[in-house]
């Protein structure tokens, strides 16, 4: 479902990925965990193309990601073919990124209306069905602000789920909340994982990891160090680094 080939990115002089590669099968759960720094958050934007890779490729269910090939050179996709792509890709941030000018449902239905076309009517019974599957029914006209950390990210979830994605892709998605809101985010997370839905999540939750992941991949310096089973990465890391980095986030 997921293709990461040889993806290198670089910021001015520094090397933020130095040569991913990763695959990730239809219908499984990623967990990615690393050091501040270590390139995180820049592969998961490399992968709806929020970052341009400078050498590598990747593909999300058989398309190619901001790019266009043709023989063996690639050309770059124009703005509005990118924009059609990151539809079909969920992103779920650390800040929920409402819009606070909109209420619950208006938010969900933003984008299906504005990007898809989808009408109205669609997007409103889309938007309260998918309002009940993260246990908000009752928030459909209240406003961001008027809701909890937890809530609000339940509603960004909601949001991205809204545009039936291929691929969801969360990066530290309770790590702005209180710690007694963590569970119940992490609960919907959980539950999509139960039916199916293909996923990369970066986090530092590593009992999440053990429960929900299928693989867990450990990433540092711009690399991917370990990746495996969670029983094999969380508990007989391979490399000194992985075994470093655990005992601290334990
Ligand atoms: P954290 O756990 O703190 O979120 P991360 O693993 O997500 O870390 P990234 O956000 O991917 O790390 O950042 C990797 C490195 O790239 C960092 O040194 C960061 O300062 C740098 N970086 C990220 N984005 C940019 C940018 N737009 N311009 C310049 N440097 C950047
Ligand atoms: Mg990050």
């Amino acid at each position: 479902m997921v293709e990461i080939r040889s993806v290198h990115k670089r910021f001015g002089s520094l090397d933020v990925l130095r040569g991913i590669d990763l695959s990730v099968r239809a219908g499984e759960v990623t967990v990615v965990l690393g050091p501040s720094g270590s390139g995180k958050s820049t592969l998961l934007r490399t992968i709806n193309h929020l970052e341009k890779v400078d050498r590598g490729w990747i593909s999300v269910d058989g398309t190619l990601i901001g790019y266009r090939r043709d023989g063996d050179k690639l050309y770059e996709l124009r703005e509005r073919e990118v924009l059609r792509q990151r539809t079909r890709i969920g992103f779920v941030f650390q800040n929920f990124n409402l819009f606070p000018h909109l209420t619950v449902v208006e938010n969900i239905i933003e984008a299906p209306v504005a990007a898809l076309g989808r009408p109205k009517e669609e997007a409103l019974a889309t938007a309260e069905r998918l309002l009940a599957r993260v246990g908000l029914a009752d928030k459909a006209d209240a406003y961001p602000k008027q809701l909890s950390g937890g809530q609000q990210q339940r509603v960004a979830i909601a949001r991205a789920l809204a545009l039936e994605p291929k691929l969801l892709l969360f990066d530290e998605p309770t790590s702005a909340l209180d710690p007694e809101l963590v569970g119940e985010v992490l609960d919907v997370i959980k539950d999509l994982a139960l039916q199916g839905t293909t996923m990369i999540v970066v986090t530092h939750e590593i009992g999440f990891a053990r429960e929900v992941a299928d693989t867990v991949v450990f990433m540092d310096e711009g690399r991917i160090v370990e990746q495996g089973a969670p029983g094999d990465v969380l508990d007989r890391p391979r490399h000194e680094r992985t075994r470093a980095f655990l005992s601290k986030v334990l």
